[in-house]
């Protein structure tokens, strides 16, 4: 099963911290769910799960 992760959405592997990006702003923002800002732990080192080489055709290890 292959699990599309949209390049315009990043989450930390770590924390769970969760951006979208804005276009407007031209930044990444933190996601609100169910009125929860999804910011994760502010001295986490993010380790985003799109982090180097993002290949959509690439099926997960
Ligand atoms: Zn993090």
């Amino acid at each position: 099963m292959t699990t599309i992760v949209p390049p315009r959405e990043r989450e930390c592997e770590r924390c769970g911290r969760t951006d979208v990006w804005n276009d407007d702003s031209g930044t990444w923002a933190v996601v609100e769910r169910d009125g929860e800002r999804l910011s994760g732990d502010p001295f986490c080192l993010h380790e985003w799960d799109i982090n180097g080489a993002y290949n959509p055709l690439e099926e997960g290890a």
